[in-house]
């Protein structure tokens, strides 16, 4: 089954909106394979939005990513790297649909809530980036024929 890579951003933590956010994740039948709280720095990050250094608006989400530590949480489901990314919505917040995770909880571009992956390829890549091998556990947890049909597991 397939995995994706989440980071609760700093305004996460600052606003209190930990629980929430893991709780839509639970509540949608995602099960959480691997989770840990770090501070991110500048090369981790560089790495990590390398596709942004050269934005004008890269200093200040270098320092919007750095100002608490985050959550990183690594999810598993059927197809759940398009399945996380339509729970989490638009980037900007402020166009986000409602029921979305930054339609519901955000009112920034930047301080968006969450990251998640985009494709299963980047999943790959950002997990290897944050998490060791032995941090993430490959368990079946009990709720799954409740969850999946046989044809679906
Ligand atoms: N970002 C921003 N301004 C922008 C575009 C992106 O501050 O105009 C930030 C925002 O926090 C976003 C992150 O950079 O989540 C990564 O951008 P990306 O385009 O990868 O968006 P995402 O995949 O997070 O929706
Ligand atoms: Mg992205």
């Amino acid at each position: 089954m397939e995995q994706t890579f989440i980071i609760l951003k700093p305004s996460t933590i600052t606003r209190s909106l930990v629980g929430d956010v893991i709780t839509r994740f639970q509540r949608k039948g995602l099960i959480i394979s691997g989770i840990k709280m770090m501070q991110l720095n500048e090369e981790i990050l560089r790495e990590h939005y390398a596709h942004l250094v050269d934005r004008p608006f890269f200093p200040t989400l270098l320092k919007s990513m750095m100002a608490t530590p985050v959550i990183v949480m690594v999810l598993k489901g059927k197809d759940v790297v398009p399945v996380v990314r339509a729970m989490v919505g638009a980037t900007n917040c402020r166009a986000a649909a409602p029921g979305t995770i930054r339609g519901d909880f955000g009112m920034s571009g930047q301080e968006n809530i969450v990251h998640a992956s985009d494709s299963p390829e980047n999943a790959a890549i950002e997990i290897a980036r944050f998490f060791k091998p032995e941090e993430i556990f490959d368990y079946e947890p009990l709720t799954m024929p409740a969850i999946y049909a046989p044809d679906e597991l």
